[in-house]
């Protein structure tokens, strides 16, 4: 075993598609040829967003696949004393604050209604709640300072997330917690040390490292791989017409995700065989995807540049 540790990270808000599929292979095949660990998270945080039965069809799916993950499976809905004491400890580095907007506020504020947009926030309520508001959501206050992070296949990255999205929400006006927080403290607890995800959470990447930071923890390395889009060019998603995986056939479902990545068909009989034949094609395309430092910087552990210093 190496010090790897990845994670698969699916909200039960439907079966696995063609696109969850792929980066749950990409996920188990990086874990498994750099002899880490692939541990299942089930992300039912946003509960109302989730449907039932959604959770045992993901993990059975898995399964059939012979995706199998290491050790006990962490379920979000389980955890809210976690993201509370997160809260807490948030807090009391004086990092959080009550808000009084509501969505429609801020978008109005300013002027961007296009669906698709996540308006930024303006600070409204950083100085206190304004007159006649009461709390409904806990935001985060994001710093200018930029935060950086390492992106397996293009090395460093920064962002100053208080201008690219300004105090974000970790504690909803519903008294859900926010998928940023969530996932995070669940990072750090699981000890994840490489996330391997789908690129449509590239954007969320630099509000997450800026809690890693406030929490005081290493964040991990990320790599965000191609997404399967449908025949208009969208992600794969329930509403954007995914189908559901054909479980009567896994191999020729898993050469479907494969292609996403530009990899072979493999022809064997079984999901056992197909991920024993996978598992050099990754080696050798994560070879190739790994960011190539300067020559003369010093390369890390598992091939990847050193951690960013803040
Ligand atoms: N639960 C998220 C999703 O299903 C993935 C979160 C992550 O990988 O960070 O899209």
């Amino acid at each position: 075993m190496s010090g790897y540790v990845g994670r698969f990270a699916p909200s039960p808000t439907g079966p696995l598609h063609l696109g969850s599929l792929a980066t749950a292979i990409g996920g188990w095949l990086d874990a498994k040829t750099n002899h880490g660990r692939w541990l299942l998270r089930i992300e039912d945080v946003d509960y109302p967003r989730c449907v039932a039965g959604a959770a045992q069809h993901i993990m059975h799916t898995l399964q059939r696949f012979e995706l199998h993950w290491d050790g006990e499976v962490m379920v979000q809905s389980q955890r809210n004393s976690a993201y509370k004491s997160a809260l807490t400890q948030l807090t009391q580095l004086g990092l959080t604050y009550p808000c009084g907007c509501t969505r429609k506020d801020v978008e109005d504020l300013q002027g961007q209604r296009q669906r698709n947009t996540t308006a930024i926030y303006p600070g409204t309520c950083r100085q206190g709640l304004a007159p006649g508001k009461t709390a409904r959501s806990i935001r985060f206050k994001a710093s200018e300072t930029p935060v950086k992070w390492l992106e397996f296949d293009s090395g460093e990255q920064q962002e100053n997330v208080s201008a690219q999205s300004g105090d974000f929400v970790i504690q909803r006006a519903d008294g859900l917690w926010a998928y940023q927080l969530a996932v995070v403290v669940d990072d750090i607890v699981q000890g994840i040390t490489d996330v391997v995800r789908g690129s449509d959470l590239s954007d969320s990447t630099g509000k997450q490292i800026a809690l890693f930071r406030a929490l005081q923890a290493e964040a991990p390395c990320y790599w965000h791989l191609p997404l399967v889009l449908n025949d208009a060019g969208e992600k794969l998603s329930k509403q954007s017409g995914a189908t559901a995986l054909n479980l009567a056939c896994p191999v020729a479902e898993m050469n479907r995700a494969f292609k996403v990545f530009g990899l072979p068909d493999i022809a064997v009989e079984t999901p056992g065989q197909w991920l024993a034949e996978a598992m050099p094609l990754w080696a050798n395309y994560r070879g190739e995807r790994a960011f190539k430092p300067p020559s003369k910087a010093a390369t890390g552990a598992l091939g990847r540049p050193l951690p960013p210093k803040d």
